[in-house]
């Protein structure tokens, strides 16, 4: 009778590298995508949805990027920068 939270959503992919992640990735523990994640924090979009690994479409402009995944719908620097 364990009830999780599910207040977040979990990635599973890398959304710079399209890699599979782990909780470890996350907890920014693991050395595998710290890379990804340095690249992510700066300016560069994500190319790959962290939900399903898809490639994303991703848009550029002055105010920022827009990233949309065909399952998952878009995600924006704007969104992005909350966290
Ligand atoms: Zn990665
Ligand atoms: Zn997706």
């Amino acid at each position: 009778m364990t009830t999780e939270p599910v207040t977040e959503t979990v990635a599973t992919f890398c959304s710079w590298c399209g890699g599979e992640t782990t909780g470890a990735d996350l907890a920014g523990s693991s050395a595998e995508h710290e890379r990804c994640r340095a690249r992510l924090a700066l300016v560069d979009p994500p190319r790959h949805c962290p939900e399903c690994g898809r490639r994303m479409v991703v848009q550029v402009d002055p105010m920022g990027w827009t990233a949309r995944c065909s399952r998952h719908g878009e995600t924006t620097s704007a969104s992005r920068g909350q966290r």
